[in-house]
């Protein structure tokens, strides 16, 4: 009674409800494995994370050996398919250059020396040197170069290191969405060159490929004016023979 009218929920509105209540449950669960597995274990081979690491755009921690393993090798990892979709060439991640305290051999953001590690503070990487640092670091200097290696970066594509809150996890996507539509990959590299060159590579296949067929055909085609030629020739001289043999065997006959 109370329902009629416009208050009855659709059927639209009730799928778009629940699927939002399940996406804030799975960022919950995503955030309670945020805080130990994913800064401990490399979650494509899960082994523990160790250097050369690289990163995905969702700013995800990965062993370097395992991703070279799984764009050489996928059938190796079972769900590779469903963790790392995204991850089609070398493109689709940074190499990450974590600083580690000499003494205590931890990672650390080499500004201000906070530990790298589940629960502890917000890191972010520069996705254009791979340089990691906890990102206080640059709430305290303004600054458009790397504070470790000083190159250019922006701030529109730094990344944050598995992100726990909604708007961090959003932020790394959108900037992919960003990239996409500007033709670059999550490293920044152009995705259109590899498809570019190999477009060309093919066109001029096909041409070379086109060209040698006509130069077959035309080598056919002289080859066959040749021989009949020859065959002409032969023909006539047969029959030439064989009209003085003739005319021969007339003056024999006579
Ligand atoms: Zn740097």
């Amino acid at each position: 009674m109370g329902n009629d009218g416009g208050s009855i929920p659709t059927r639209r509105e009730l799928v778009k409800s629940s699927k939002g209540e399940r996406t804030s449950s799975e960022l919950f669960e995503q955030n309670l494995l945020n805080a130990t597995f994913v800064w401990s274990t490399c979650i494509l081979s899960k082994k523990p994370l160790q250097l050369p690491i690289v990163s995905d755009y969702l700013g995800r921690l990965y062993n370097k050996d395992s991703v070279l393993e799984w764009l050489i090798s996928p059938e190796n990892f079972g769900d590779g398919d469903a963790t790392v979709p995204h991850i089609r060439s070398l493109k689709d991640v940074v190499e990450l250059k974590i600083t580690k305290d000499e003494n205590s051999g931890k990672w650390i953001c080499p500004v201000t020396g906070k530990e790298l590690k589940a629960g502890g503070s917000k890191f972010v990487y520069l996705p254009e040197c791979g340089h990691v640092f906890a990102e206080s670091a640059f709430r305290e200097i303004d600054t458009d170069n790397c504070l470790a290696c000083g190159s250019m970066y922006s701030k529109a594509n730094v990344v944050t290191i598995n992100p726990t809150t909604k708007a961090d996890v959003e932020a790394n996507k959108a900037r992919m969405d960003r990239l996409i539509s500007e033709g670059l990959a999550h490293s920044l590299k152009s995705t259109s060159n590899k498809k570019k060159r190999k477009n060309g590579e093919d066109s001029k296949e096909k041409k070379d490929k086109k060209k040698t067929k006509s130069m077959e055909i035309i080598r056919n085609e002289e080859t066959l004016r040749m021989t009949t030629k020859v065959l002409e020739s032969v023909k006539q001289s047969i029959n030439g023979r064989k009209r003085s043999e003739a005319v021969q065997d007339l003056y024999l006959k006579a």
